[in-house]
């Protein structure tokens, strides 16, 4: 059975996410998706637990796909479960410049166990990002092209 990781903070879920995760079901018989607990990143709109309660409500129907919580060497989670493949989404250069650097550490730290994989974010979601979402929703502006129903749904809950 081959696994793969999908880490992040999805912070929130996108679509473009989504795609990813759906583009990486097609190679892998699991996906495991992992919230991670990012000390860089201050300012969160959900807490990680409502992140992975959110994630597990979406793809409820789908067993192949689990949500885990994650801290620490990204390459130490994918090992811990049954990963030798991390799966990123790529947009564009500058996410490219970042993930060539991750992926060199997580091979090199890992001792070449762990390899990372990307796919390209599909035209529709190539300018998708959870800190863009919360922007245009913060200004109170429609955000039903970049998340689910259901993530905009809980969304509009925090609010209230
Ligand atoms: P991180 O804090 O690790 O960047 P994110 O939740 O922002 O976490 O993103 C997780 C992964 O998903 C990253 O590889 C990112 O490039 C990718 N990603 C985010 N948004 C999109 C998108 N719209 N299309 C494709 N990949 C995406």
């Amino acid at each position: 059975m081959k696994k793969v990781l999908y880490p992040g903070s999805f912070d929130p879920i996108t679509k473009g996410h989504m795609n990813i995760i759906n583009q990486a079901s097609r190679l892998f018989d699991e996906v495991i998706i992992a919230v991670m607990k990012n000390n860089n990143k201050k300012s969160s709109f959900f807490t990680i637990s409502e992140r992975v309660k959110i994630i597990r409500k979406l793809y409820k129907d789908n067993p192949n796909i689990k949500v885990i919580t994650g801290e620490g060497a990204t390459c130490d989670i994918a090992l811990k479960n049954g990963c030798y493949f991390i799966v990123r989404g790529l947009r564009s250069l500058s996410d490219y410049n970042y993930e060539v650097e991750l992926n060199q550490f997580n091979k090199e730290i890992s001792n070449n166990q762990v390899n990372t994989i990307c796919f390209f974010a599909d035209r529709e979601y190539q300018f998708t990002s959870s800190s863009g979402v919360k922007e245009v929703y913060s200004l109170k502006k429609d955000i039903s092209h970049y998340v689910d129903p259901y993530v905009l749904d809980q969304m509009k809950k925090k609010d209230k």
